[in-house]
């Protein structure tokens, strides 16, 4: 098994990691292995993987070469010891609660989550006796006083869905450790170029491989990464006896997406900022929500903890109607209404608040844009022309 040395710079490591040539034939990129069963040679043989925790291989969805590959990568990316696969990006956030929820317990879930773990908070844990509270994104060390004896973990998202606050993880991470709590962190926006929360103390580290990793809108996969073989173990049993498996097509997707990843995450950071600068010296914009700007709220930890940036980044249009919005959004061509991002497309979302506890309380309609790889230069003009479509609707 070729494993990659630590020493070798991130593109190194990107080019070769988690597949194996040797292990088919020399076939430089991994097949997709499609199939249910593996056959066994005998009754002691099939007695001996039948004992193995890892279930390895048996049966797809207890363990198979493919995911085999895509978590070695990612445990690897992220700095941790092993990783579980998930069907979707949803499903590997969901994990970490699933696999320690108990009725009574309470989980501690920062207040800029991606709304479907809002969903999950609210549907799932709540019927199964969960409490969940909600907490200030900008909280810090001070996550500490609202950690309780029946705290089972506290979720992370840093930057935060739509508007993109920067959480202070490493303190967050440490006063959890000091009360002996779990801490989940949802690292999609680094993927994990820009940022890996378990190397500042953080436990488990999910992704969705749908955004970034995958980069071409044509998979659904998730990850969750864990710090040891302790964090491992419980996401492991709750991913099998929930039938977490994912799809061989979408992890190999996913490892070819490697390969390219850190070069597309770049230029869309280039694109994004070029973007960002643009819209904030708008009239018609409030504010732009895009840490790597010097007037993000979360610019200066931002700067202190990342090493680079995601390209999607959320306006604050400040329109005289509902019309002049509709007369923006709709001339934006090279923005289609999508729900996605981390793809080689730009889109634009609408993105809703009203969930929130602790939202920013700026003034006009929040809207998000995914800046995907086509000329910044289009994208501006494209932009420019939605202005004066919404000027011409007033
Ligand atoms: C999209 C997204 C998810 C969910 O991923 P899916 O692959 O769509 O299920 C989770 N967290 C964040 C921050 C996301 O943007």
């Amino acid at each position: 098994m070729v494993r990659m040395s630590k020493d070798y710079a991130l593109p190194t490591r990107l080019a070769h990691i988690g597949h194996d040539p040797a292990s088919y034939h020399g076939l430089v990129a991994p097949p997709v292995a499609r199939g249910s069963t593996f056959l066994y040679p005998d009754l002691e043989t099939y007695r001996r993987a039948a004992g193995d925790p890892d279930h390895r291989y048996r049966y797809w969805r207890l363990g198979n070469p493919n995911a085999d590959a895509f978590e070695r990568a990612m445990a690897e990316l992220e700095g941790g010891h092993r990783a579980v696969a998930a069907v979707s990006g949803v499903a590997a956030c969901a994990l970490p609660f699933l696999a320690h929820m108990r009725a009574g317990a309470h989980v501690l879930v920062v207040d800029g989550v991606y709304d479907q773990i809002r969903d999950l908070c609210g549907n799932v844990l709540a019927r199964a006796g969960v409490e969940v509270e909600y907490y200030d994104p900008l909280i810090g060390a001070g996550v500490a006083g609202l950690i309780r004896e029946s705290t089972a973990l506290v979720y992370i998202e840093s930057p935060g869905s739509a508007t993109f606050e920067v959480q202070d993880v490493p303190a967050i991470a440490a006063a959890a450790r000091a009360r002996g709590v779990l801490t989940v962190a949802d690292n999609t926006w680094s993927s994990p170029l820009a940022f890996r929360p378990l190397e500042h103390g953080v436990d488990v580290c999910v992704v969705s491989a749908t955004k970034y990793i995958g980069g071409h809108a044509d998979i659904t996969l998730g990850v969750a990464v864990a710090r040891d073989e302790a964090t491992y173990r419980p996401l492991k049993t709750a991913a099998v006896d929930m039938g977490y498996s994912a799809g061989a097509e979408d992890m190999v997707g996913a490892l070819r997406g490697l390969r390219t990843v850190q070069l597309r995450y770049r230029q869309a950071a280039a694109s994004a900022l070029r973007v960002a600068r643009w819209l904030d010296a708008r009239p018609e914009v409030v504010r732009v929500c895009y840490p790597p700007l010097p007037s993000d709220p979360g610019h200066a930890l931002w700067r202190r903890d990342f090493d680079g940036a995601a390209g999607i980044l959320s306006l604050f249009l400040d329109a005289p109607s509902d019309r002049a919005v509709r007369a923006f959004v709709d001339a934006l061509d090279l923005f289609p209404i999508g729900s996605s991002w981390g793809g080689y497309e730009s889109l634009l979302q609408p993105q809703s608040l009203a969930a929130r506890s602790f939202a920013p309380k700026d003034r006009g309609t929040l809207l998000r844009l995914q800046i995907g790889l086509e000329d910044p230069a289009d994208l501006i003009a494209c932009l420019e022309r939605g202005f004066a479509a919404m000027t011409g609707a007033q």
